[in-house]
């Protein structure tokens, strides 16, 4: 088996994502499977936690958990302000929507 993206060198694995013949040197583990760096890049991208650029009303983290969890940000508002009625719970998600909106690094810009 040849590497795919250099036919000189014999490769050790196969991608997890794209299928692609890997040599050791292309080779990453995410979470203990296999990736090329391609793969790899991307994956890590995507699960990151980010507040949204573009989906966003006040500081993009409902947006952000959305993404994260690839549903629609306003499921996740409509959740949100459901919470947020809930007797003894309006404090509570008021702050943990603070500090989110605080610690939740911004969406880089691609
Ligand atoms: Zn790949």
């Amino acid at each position: 088996m040849k590497s795919y993206n250099d036919p000189s060198k014999d490769a050790t694995g196969i991608c997890k994502n794209c299928g692609k013949a890997i040599t050791p040197e292309e080779s990453v583990i995410v979470n203990g499977k296999l990736y090329c760096r391609e793969c790899a890049a991307q994956t890590s991208h995507e699960k990151r936690l980010y507040r949204s650029r573009k989906d966003r009303i006040l500081f993009g983290v409902c947006g952000g958990i959305a993404n994260y969890l690839s549903i629609d940000p306003t499921i996740v508002r409509v959740v949100w302000v459901i919470l947020l009625f809930v007797p003894h719970l309006f404090f509570v998600m008021v702050v943990i929507y603070i500090v989110l909106g605080i610690i939740m690094p911004l969406e880089p810009l691609t």
